[in-house]
């Protein structure tokens, strides 16, 4: 069903503390923790409780939670104390943006001058 947790997926064993992860923040409906392989002093992903393969399909099925993720990812850059100097919040979106796991995830980065990407 749609929601539900995925058996081989990483990021609902992480959410179900099945896999360890180095938690900074957790809600009701949210999980943010360090990533493995991090590209800022700050890189932080929150992930939904809820499995959805991307953030464009949890976005059309929760709004709400959609919301709790974006705003989790704004309370990390003030618990990071990157808020003031500027931090970047990215959906990789599909295999050619670089998305490789596939339960929405915002990656959150700061700590580092963040080059314009766009
Ligand atoms: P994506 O490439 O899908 O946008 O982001 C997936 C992120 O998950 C990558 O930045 C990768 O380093 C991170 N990642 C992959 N496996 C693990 C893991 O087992 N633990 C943690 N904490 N992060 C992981
Ligand atoms: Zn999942």
């Amino acid at each position: 069903m749609a929601g539900e947790p995925q058996a081989d997926c990483l990021f609902c064993k992480i959410a179900e503390g099945e896999v360890p992860a180095t938690i900074v923040r957790e809600t009701n409906t949210t999980v943010a923790f360090r990533d493995i392989n991090p590209q800022a002093p700050t890189h932080v992903l929150v992930i939904p409780r809820v499995h959805y393969p991307d953030a464009l399909s949890l976005a059309a099925a929760e709004p709400q939670v959609t919301a709790d993720v974006l705003r989790e990812a704004g309370e990390v850059a003030i618990q990071e104390k990157v808020d003031t100097t500027g931090y970047r919040i990215v959906f990789n979106t599909g295999p050619g943006a670089g998305q490789t796991v596939f339960h929405a995830h915002a990656h959150v980065l700061g700590g580092r001058d963040l080059q314009r990407l766009v």
